[in-house]
């Protein structure tokens, strides 16, 4: 499942063929993904132009020069795929349609980016650029963990008093919005924070740790994606799946990393996901 730094990474991806440029010809291929599309969604696309992308949580948002803003979200199985021709830039021929090819954006500069998703839960929605913080996917959303608002005092006046276990806490939306279950667990391992602890149980000390960690291992994934972005230009022309060597994420039973700790990685499952973690290390 994408999260925030692949989602960055297929942003990164399409700005290059979608940014300034005109979208010639929406296609949609069916009403809906995950919920239904917005009315006349083909009608409102065609024809604009794209003033920029940008991220908020794992939803990529595209502004148009109608004042609207495409919000695109890749769910559990969501594919971007760039081909066609730039100069100077890449070349992938356009591949024959394929099955689950739902939305494609025909783009004026003679780019296609195919959005194809086999198992449907993705999700795009039309709204007015000036209200997008309305919008009911954002609205209750907590701030971005690489933003200023994301900070040592906001986490630990958030986490106070909380009986939750700290992995659930930051999975919360509303506490930091994009973090997911694969980079919460490496968070956790290398503030040496055992999952389960109760989020209001930790010292203000060890929860202000978890903010520069917290956005360390997002900047390196999101800098491992940006590599993985020179190598696809040569590959199949598919975005924001790039190999990332975790430290315990779906390490269950495999050695600890750490220098001279001898244990294995454990798993545990917790509100229905799983963590991965060093019982040794992380306390
Ligand atoms: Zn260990």
């Amino acid at each position: 499942m994408p999260e925030l730094p692949e989602v960055e990474t297929v942003k990164a991806g399409i700005a290059p063929v979608m940014e300034g440029s005109v979208i010639a010809r929406a296609e949609v291929n069916r009403p809906d993904l995950r919920w239904p599309f917005p009315e006349r969604m083909a009608e409102r696309l065609t024809g604009q132009r794209v003033l920029g992308l940008r991220r908020r949580s794992k939803y990529i948002l595209v502004d148009l020069a109608s004042a609207e803003t495409l919000l695109i979200h890749l769910g559990m199985s969501g594919r971007m795929l760039v081909s066609g021709q730039m100069i100077g830039e890449f070349h992938h021929p356009h591949p024959a349609p394929a099955k689950h090819d739902h939305v494609v954006f025909h783009m004026e500069n003679g780019a296609r980016i195919t959005f194809n998703d086999a198992r449907r839960f993705g999700a795009m929605d039309l709204m007015e650029t000036a209200r997008q913080e309305d919008h009911w996917l954002i609205r209750d959303l907590g701030p971005e963990p690489l933003g200023n608002a994301f900070n040592e005092t906001y986490l630990i006046d958030r986490l106070k008093g909380r009986n939750t276990p700290i992995k659930s806490a930051l999975l919360d939306q509303r506490i930091v919005s994009g973090l997911g279950n694969i980079y919460v667990c490496e968070v956790l391992f290398r503030a040496g924070i055992h999952p389960a602890r109760k989020a209001g149980r930790i010292s203000a000390a060890r929860v202000a740790s978890l903010v520069p960690l917290i956005r360390d291992v997002l900047s390196e994934a999101i800098a491992a994606g940006g590599s993985s972005l020179r190598d696809y230009r040569q590959s199949d022309g598919e975005l924001g799946y790039f190999q990332h060597v975790f430290q315990v994420y779906d390490r269950a039973d495999k050695p600890c990393v750490t220098h001279g700790c001898g244990k294995t990685i454990t798993r545990i499952v917790q509100s229905g996901r799983s963590s991965f973690f060093c019982p040794q290390c992380q306390r």
